[in-house]
């Protein structure tokens, strides 16, 4: 979750700026101050399962973020750590599981729908991916699901935004990906990154 935190924080410039195209310009300072907290809070923690490293970072992000993506990556962690409470460890069983159970909490608390233009449609190819490939190791599933991200921000380009600030801009948002996207795809690469190196 550290290096997680501080693939975020390196990347605020870059997401404020995929807000600043279509939003308010804030997500990356969200995201820092967000992920800021859970380091903060990891300092202090001794935790005894993967369940509650996502449950802790959850809480921690629905606590300090604000804003729309605060309910969203929070919703993300707490109800995919929830979903993992009996999980060992992290393996590509407990990934999809944690991917699947985090993308239903974002989707029944946003109502965003694939295809929206949010943070959801790089988190459903993620899922995705991931469940395509839960039956191989960690390393492999992580990598899995980054590519499932990167690729779903990728498609969010394409997209019409339906949710959020950028639902009133109509067709002026083709051509950037969505802010939130770029999150989530930031999060799962530097998830893999750190399993394989
Ligand atoms: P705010 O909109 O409050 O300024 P941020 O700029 O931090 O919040 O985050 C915006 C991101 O939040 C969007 O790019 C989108 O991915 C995500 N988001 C907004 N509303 C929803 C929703 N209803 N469901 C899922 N994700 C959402
Ligand atoms: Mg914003």
């Amino acid at each position: 979750m550290i290096s997680v935190s501080d693939a975020v924080i390196q990347n605020e410039s870059r997401l404020s700026e995929a807000d600043r195209q279509l939003g308010d310009g804030d997500h990356g300072i969200g995201m820092t101050r967000g992920f800021t907290e859970v380091k903060k809070q990891f300092e202090a923690l001794d935790p005894t399962s993967v369940s509650q490293v996502f449950t802790t970072a959850g809480m921690a992000l629905m606590s300090s973020m604000g804003g729309a993506s605060g309910v969203v990556f929070g919703m993300l962690f707490q109800s995919g750590g929830m979903a993992i409470a009996r999980a060992e460890g992290l393996n590509g069983e407990s990934l999809a599981v944690f991917l699947e159970a985090g993308s239903q909490g974002v989707m029944n608390i946003g109502k965003a729908k694939p295809g929206d233009k949010t943070m959801i449609d790089a988190l459903v190819p993620a899922a995705e991916a991931a469940k395509g490939a839960k039956d191989n190791s960690i390393q492999e599933a992580l990598a899995a699901a980054a590519k499932g991200a990167h690729q779903g921000m990728e498609a969010s380009k394409d997209m019409i935004a339906q949710h959020g600030r950028a639902r009133t801009l109509g067709d002026k948002c083709l051509g950037y990906p969505d802010a939130g996207a770029v999150s989530v795809s930031v999060i799962f690469q530097a998830a893999s990154d750190f399993v394989t190196t």
